[in-house]
């Protein structure tokens, strides 16, 4: 049971560990957010030079990065666990092994593979459930599965919370040819698959009317609860990779490595062991593609809009140079039509070709194709599309308007 304890607090100290992660990964997030935020507030994000990202693309960008190096970093470890695993040597269980360990300094293999039946010490645990299953570690489960509504994608989803969970076990060992034994210490530290399901059962809750009408309301639904029993039984193939190791009073034992290494107890044989962790190696590394492929995708996005916003800019000020210059070769034909007479009623003039949108300047471009003369330069320069103002038609080119 020490053992069982020991696992659960490795296990609260991986989580907290994740959970620190976490809070830094949403604290970066945050920090990004904040940044955007002022460029938002001083309203210079089309303005400014730098890259006028947005909140939600500094979310996207921000969480698909991290994902992708979180996700790296465990392709990386579980890359490391393999070639720990192809590495490995493997023994059999037999009279030889304690000869190899005792001519082996400190009489310890770190790392290495054996296969046996197992075989309890002691007692063997019985299930509950069916008299003749006996095993050396059993767990038991009860679950309670509901449905709960979701407001944002408008389904009943299934979830699921552990009522109550019981682990016991008992001293086993792995047994060879010739009666010789190796005793596993720690079985509950280590990773695989060393259970098989015996016992499943689903409760089901039955209602009433008025019980379905008062969980459409909550948006919660009670579906039941599964209760679950998991053996390691006895006479069970299993291999073990982890530490060997040839006690002083004569006993072999396997224990988890001391050097960091992945401690194994798997009832499958060696090779679908390492098949399972070259799968979960490359579904890492997938995902770390997947999420670095978002990340650059929005990156490009972001590059994209910036460049488009760039050329419209630049596109503008050709435009208005161009303008400018059909202006300024234009008054020495344009300044003779304009004598004191016709000053005199200027005043007036000046109001009947007011441009449409400011009303203070004379209108003076003709936008074509439509050609309608409607607004002043600097108005037109203001539109948020290059739209004609009277009829919404498409605007190609802007020349400037003279009265001769
Ligand atoms: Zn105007
Ligand atoms: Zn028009």
């Amino acid at each position: 049971m020490t053992c069982a304890v020991v696992r659960h607090h490795a296990m609260f100290s991986s989580l907290r560990h994740v959970d620190n992660t976490v809070q830094q990964l949403s604290s970066y997030v945050n920090l990004s957010l904040l940044f955007s935020d002022r460029s938002a507030v001083t309203g210079d994000s089309e303005r400014m030079d730098g890259f006028p990202v947005k909140m939600t693309e500094a979310v996207c960008l921000g969480a698909s990065l991290a994902l992708s190096g979180i996700c790296y970093y465990l392709h990386r470890k579980s890359r490391k666990t393999l070639d720990k695993l192809d590495d490995a040597p493997h023994f059999t269980i037999d009279g030889k092994l304690k000869d190899i360990l005792k001519v082996t300094p400190g009489a310890c293999l770190q790392y290495a593979v054996i296969e046996g039946a197992v075989h309890p010490v002691g007692e063997p645990l019985t299930s509950p459930f069916q008299k003749d299953f006996v095993g050396v570690l059993q767990k038991f489960m009860l679950r309670e599965h509901r449905l709960v509504w979701n407001g944002l994608s408008r389904t009943w989803t299934d979830s699921e919370r552990v009522l109550h969970q019981r682990v016991n076990a008992v001293p086993f060992v792995l047994v060879g040819s010739n009666e010789t034994a190796v005793k596993v210490l720690c079985p509950l530290q280590a990773s695989g698959v060393h259970m098989e399901t015996t016992h499943e059962k689903f409760h089901q809750v039955n209602y009433g009317l008025g019980d379905i009408i008062g969980q459409y309301l909550s948006g919660e639904k009670l579906k039941g609860q599964l209760e679950t029993e998991e053996m390691l039984k006895v006479g069970t193939t299993l291999t073990g990779v982890g530490e060997l190791i040839l006690d002083t009073d004569g006993t072999l034992n396997l224990r988890p490595p001391s050097n960091g290494s992945q401690y194994f107890l798997s009832i499958t044989d060696f090779d679908t062991l390492l098949g399972e962790q070259e799968s979960k190696a490359v579904l890492w590394k997938a995902l770390a593609i997947g999420s670095a492929l978002v990340g650059a995708g929005v990156l490009l996005w972001v590059g994209r809009r910036y460049y488009n916003q760039l050329k419209l800019r630049w596109e503008r000020e050709q435009e208005r140079r161009e303008f400018e210059r059909l202006q300024a070769e234009a008054p020495r034909a344009h300044a003779p039509a304009r004598g004191p007479e016709v000053l005199q009623d200027g005043a007036e003039e000046y109001i009947e070709n007011a441009c449409v949108i400011c009303l203070s300047q004379p209108r003076n471009c003709i936008l074509l194709d439509c050609g309608h003369v409607c607004c002043c330069h600097s108005c037109y320069q203001a539109l948020p599309h290059r739209r004609c103002p009277i009829c919404r038609q498409d605007i190609s080119r802007v020349v400037p308007l003279y009265h001769v």
